[in-house]
């Protein structure tokens, strides 16, 4: 926007000269009159002639003695100068003459043209100062950052994860006395309004250093080259500050993964990456600086940019299950005079699906309307009305009867592969469950594989088969063959590519033995493509059977894992055992 109002400027001035510029040779210089070198003579002869110019051209020119000017064609007479001079003509000689005329253009030319560049000079230092506060850069000192942990509720994974930075910023020659690369870029992604910038800001205040916020958009659409200094002085500016925390919102803007429409290349876009990458490659380990960069997207980001050494860390910054929800309703309620007739309890059960910055809107909607009645308080009606206000516009879903259908399948999917994790593999720990969408997908469950076990014996293979296939089982077990979803379109993409390695690759099929199907097909047998197939499809069915006899076995644990789940949103390993030793004592 601003640079073009600042083309606008440059438009309006030079418009502006040319037209002073045109009605001033206008006035001041009328076209001289063509005369014959006859007519020149007589003029002459009568004593009209004041002054001539002589030049090297084909062309006199003069001015009579009434002011008027004139040309005429040059003989070239040697003898032509003396001539005129004998009859009290003024003559000057010049290689390039200069009229008068020529003369106020040349400066008034000089003028405009000094003006110009004293403009787009203004702006190009203003730009280079990087205009701290105003333009791209946001530089908050460490005195006003004054947001920390405290600030951020719930995400307590995330917290944990980046309490490593602080420690980093604050002490990074503790680490590089151990030899340890620290981490230079991380990433947080995760919904809009997840509190990503919140949570980048709580680290530069936890450790006590400034915080300089851009937006990768800020070095997008200007003029080429620009993108790529512009990283340069923020670093620059970075560096003066010795330690400091660098926040890139939007990284997606410039580190978007190249597409076949690009064409291949965007010359500017790749500079000011490759400036980035570079500056970042140009860190001195103990210098504690730290570069966090935020997108909606993980997956959409360069390679390029995720490389070790740059922003190799990625933290996702979760929307809020009905726990964090409730904290971080408390925590914005803080300042606010609610009434006791409101429960935040039972708001942030109602807020499924609300980032932080929802929720904080939400109360502050509230606010609002509370001030415009000036009752005191902000009551339930108050929140009510703004709950509508806020989801108006938003997806339906927040509050429809679909999404109360689909809180159910995801509950019961995700309970079915926590619960045959526990029951199969017990020593596979099930860190956490939960229903809540992520970046990934819908629900999640997080497995804690014991990294040199699995996918190594036989029956850890077929194991993690069944896991995967556990969700589609629970939902066809609750809601019956016609209504399964596509929710387990990834699960079925992992058990059959295990699936087919078992069987091509490790000799771990009755019926083929030890034969490596893979070596058959290039030596020509290729007929075992449908023995393959046929295979994998009865060794798949023979396993989704086991999985479904097994969850309908245990249907009673099922439903309560999947109701606490419906109420909670979340279970962390405890709270499933829990339920699980429940039944096991019962029965
Ligand atoms: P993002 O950068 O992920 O889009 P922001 O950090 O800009 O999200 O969040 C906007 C606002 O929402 C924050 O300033 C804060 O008021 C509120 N908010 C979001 N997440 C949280 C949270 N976890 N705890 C407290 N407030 C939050
Ligand atoms: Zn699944």
């Amino acid at each position: 926007m601003k640079k073009v109002k600042k083309i606008h400027i440059i438009a309006v001035v030079l418009v502006i000269s040319a037209v002073i510029a045109g009605i001033l040779f206008a006035n001041r210089s009328p076209e001289p009159e063509k005369i014959t070198y006859n007519q020149f003579l007589q003029a002459v002869e009568y004593g009209n002639i004041g002054n001539v110019y002589l030049g090297n051209s084909d062309l006199i020119k003069g001015e009579y003695k009434n002011g008027k000017t004139f040309v005429t064609d040059n003989p070239r007479k040697e003898d032509l100068k003396e001539f005129l001079l004998m009859k009290d003509i003024e003559v000057e000689e010049m290689t390039e003459s200069i009229q008068g005329e020529q003369l106020l253009s040349m400066v008034f030319t000089l003028g405009v043209f000094g003006v110009l560049i004293f403009v787009v000079n203004r702006n190009v230092s203003k730009q280079k100062q990087g205009n701290v506060g105003k333009s791209f850069f946001n530089a908050v000192l460490p005195e006003n950052v004054n947001v920390n942990f405290s600030n951020v509720a719930g995400n307590e994974e995330a917290k944990e994860s980046v309490q490593e930075l602080v420690d980093f910023i604050k002490n990074p020659e503790k680490y590089t006395r151990y030899g340890a690369r620290l981490p230079r870029g991380v990433i947080f992604y995760g919904a809009p309004g997840t509190g990503k910038t919140l949570m980048a800001k709580a680290v530069a205040g936890e450790s006590g250093v400034p915080f300089i916020a851009v937006s990768g958009s800020d070095f997008v659409q200007v003029y080429v080259g620009v993108g790529a200094s512009r990283i340069r002085d923020l670093f620059k500016k970075a560096r003066s500050y010795g330690k400091c925390v660098i926040f890139i919102d939007e990284i997606d803007a410039l580190g978007k993964k190249r597409d076949g429409a690009d064409g291949g290349g965007n010359d500017e876009r790749d500079q000011t990456l490759n400036a980035l990458l570079s500056e970042m490659s140009g860190f001195q380990d103990n210098e504690g600086i730290v570069v966090i960069a935020a997108t909606n997207r993980l997956d959409i980001l360069d390679e390029a940019l995720l490389r070790p050494g740059r922003f190799d860390r990625h933290i996702e910054i979760q929307l809020p299950d009905v726990k964090s929800r409730l904290r971080i309703l408390e925590l914005h309620a803080r300042n606010k005079p609610i009434d006791k007739g409101v429960s935040l309890e039972k708001l942030a059960q109602q807020t499924v699906y609300f980032s932080g910055a929802k929720l904080e809107n939400l109360l502050n909607e509230a606010a609002i309307l509370a001030a415009k009645r000036s009752s005191g308080y902000i009551n339930a009606d108050d929140i009510d009305r703004a709950f509508y206000t806020v989801i108006a516009g938003a997806e339906k879903k927040d509050r429809s009867t679909i999404s109360e259908q689909d809180r159910r399948l995801t509950a019961f999917h995700e309970a079915g592969h926590a619960l045959v994790t526990k029951f199969i593999s017990p020593e596979n720990r099930v860190s956490r469950v939960t229903i809540i969408p992520s970046t990934k997908g819908a629900g999640g469950f997080s497995m804690n594989i014991p990294p040199d076990r699995m996918y190594h014996k036989k029956k850890d293979m077929e194991n993690s088969i069944k896991i995967a296939l556990a969700g589609r089982a629970a939902e066809e077990l609750i809601f019956g063959e016609e209504n399964i979803t596509t929710g387990a379109s990834n699960d079925l993409e992992k058990a059959t590519e295990t699936l087919l390695n078992m069987i091509r690759r490790f000799g771990m099929n009755s019926k083929s033995g030890l034969l490596n199907y893979d070596v058959l097909y290039n030596n020509g047998f290729h007929q075992v493509q449908n023995e393959i197939l046929e295979e994998c499809k009865a060794r798949m069915d023979m396993l989704y059977n086991e999985v479904k006899e097994l969850l309908a076995k245990n249907i009673k644990i099922l439903e309560a894992v999947a109701e606490s789940l419906l109420s909670l949103e979340t279970l962390d390993e405890k709270e499933l055992d829990l339920i699980i030793q429940a039944f096991r004592k019962a029965g």
